[in-house]
């Protein structure tokens, strides 16, 4: 890298994670020019935590977590945002849960003592043996499973960041034929390797946070996210939360960068010549802006609307599929609400769409007088999709035969979330095929769909993509 090209001229799509944290890898590495543009009013993207007024009173305001909740220690690159913008994990509340069945009652899967069955004996038993056999072969038969990204797996390789080494996570590149299995999905891979009672442990963090379901997701995206040390800090409920929720990070972050995000300001074509070209939208109307570079952290589906793609780009992104998440703030009459939060397993099947999966009672001082955010699904292939009506209304009667009648609903969001792409194309090497494309026409692409749909993820990706570009 010579001087000239730190005076690059480098536009950033979307003031997530991804784009925040790309400047910040940017900045670390020298380079001062750039722009972010964000369509929203705040940075934070699906780190969204806006403050409500709760407890017995009414007064006490307090921050919610719309999106984006928790992390564990194995959040390595988000803790490189934490400390770049000098925000910390130290004072997030605690996490609990308690089980409930579609019927609202509490159930204790896991708990011998409270329900003990021989039945269910013999199977937390087989649960154990399972998850210790998956945790050998994913040390043995599948080294380099964990790296971060997809490069490379559908070849038999690894090709990425690797968090063994912790905080300075070190490039790596490897042959291992057997990571060709990632491409299975889960269901698959753990009949493949007998180990199919682990997937009770891992359908919580992955499928009631509206990840999808095992039988149609492949293993990578599972198990990249959740690694074995990561699923052990979530199994042993040791998670990072922030007080002032997750957008605090992303804030902190945008604070210190040189040039924060420029807010209210949406990309709305994108030509590519010698220069890249920008029209940007924002209330004044509509202004062109040049660039050397691009760096697309927003959806790639959805880039196709609005920029001159490519033959390979229209053919790698239409292939890209999304879940429509759907999630509300509840809050109930006085003392009325849970006081913990709960998974609903028996909700996490593709014919119960827009059933409430999870509920989640961030503030345990508050008791029963604290809002809930409630969780669902509204589409998957196969099922007939519901509309967004028809899953707020499921969710809201699912918190009843919890015992929680809902007073109000005073945030409703839906989210664009967890882009992949299906086991074949993962199979197919669309990963690779995307690899091509980085740097052609001048673009560069990040964000969830290269890593997966969670915080560590696609600032990872953020890291990998500056570190080898730029
Ligand atoms: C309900 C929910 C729960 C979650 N829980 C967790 C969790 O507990 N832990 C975890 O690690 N992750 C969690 N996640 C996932 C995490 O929030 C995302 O993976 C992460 O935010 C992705 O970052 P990103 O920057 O790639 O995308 P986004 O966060 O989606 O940011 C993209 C940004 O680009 C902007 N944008 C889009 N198009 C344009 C345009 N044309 N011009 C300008 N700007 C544009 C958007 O407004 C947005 O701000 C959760 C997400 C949701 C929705």
């Amino acid at each position: 890298m010579n001087m000239a090209d730190l005076k690059e001229r480098i536009a950033i799509i979307g003031g997530g994670p991804a784009g925040l944290s790309a400047a910040m890898y940017l900045e670390k590495k020298g380079y001062t020019n750039y722009v972010i543009y964000e369509k929203d009013n705040r940075v934070g993207g699906k780190c969204y935590s806006p403050k409500v007024k709760m407890g017995p009173d009414g007064k006490d305001e307090r921050s919610v977590e719309m999106g984006a909740i928790m992390g564990a220690k194995t959040y390595y690159a988000v803790h490189e945002c934490e400390e770049f913008g000098g925000a910390t994990h130290a004072d997030g509340p605690s996490m609990s849960h308690i089980y409930r069945d579609s019927a609202g009652k509490q159930i204790y899967p896991f708990d011998l003592k409270k329900d003990f069955t021989i039945k269910k004996f013999f199977g937390l038993l087989k649960l154990k043996k399972a998850l210790k056999k998956l945790a050998h072969l994913l040390e043995t038969k599948y080294v380099g499973y964990d790296v971060n990204g997809h490069r490379g797996v559908a070849e038999g390789r690894y090709d990425g960041l690797d968090k063994t080494y912790g905080n300075d996570m070190k490039h790596v590149e490897g042959t291992n034929d057997n990571l060709k299995d990632l491409a299975l999905p889960f269901s698959e891979f753990c009949k493949l390797n007998k180990v199919e009672p682990v997937m009770r442990i891992w359908i919580a963090p992955f499928t009631s946070f509206g990840y999808g379901f095992f039988d149609e997701m492949a293993a990578a995206y599972v198990l990249k996210y959740l690694d074995l040390a990561t699923t052990l800090e979530f199994v042993n409920i040791r998670l990072w939360t922030w007080k002032e929720g997750t957008q605090s990070i992303y804030e902190a972050v945008n604070k210190k960068l040189q040039h924060p995000a420029i807010l209210n300001t949406q990309v709305a074509k994108v030509e590519r010549g010698e220069k890249v070209k920008l029209t940007l939208k924002d209330k004044e109307g509509e202004k062109v802006e040049e660039f050397d570079k691009l760096i697309v952290t927003t959806p790639l589906d959805q880039f196709l609307t609005y920029a001159d793609a490519g033959e390979e780009e229209k053919n790698l992104f239409s292939k890209i599929i999304h879940e429509e998440y759907v999630d509300f703030l509840a809050t109930f009459a006085p003392g009325k609400g849970p006081d913990i939060s709960a998974y609903i397993f028996d909700n996490m099947v593709p014919d119960k769409v827009g059933h409430a999966m999870v509920y989640y009672h961030r503030w345990h001082d508050l008791g029963s007088d604290c809002p809930c955010t409630v969780y669902t699904l509204r589409n998957h292939k196969g099922v007939s999709k519901i509309t967004y009506e028809e899953a707020i209304k499921i969710e809201t009667e699912d918190m009843a035969k919890c015992g929680f009648p809902v007073a109000s609903r005073p945030i409703e969001w839906e989210t664009y979330y967890c882009p992949h792409v299906s086991t074949q194309e993962y199979a197919n090497g669309w990963y690779d095929k995307l690899d091509k494309l980085q740097g052609v026409k001048n673009t560069y692409y990040g964000g969830e769909v290269l890593g997966f749909g969670d915080m560590e993820e696609t600032v990872e990706v953020s890291k990998d993509l500056v570190g080898r570009f730029f």
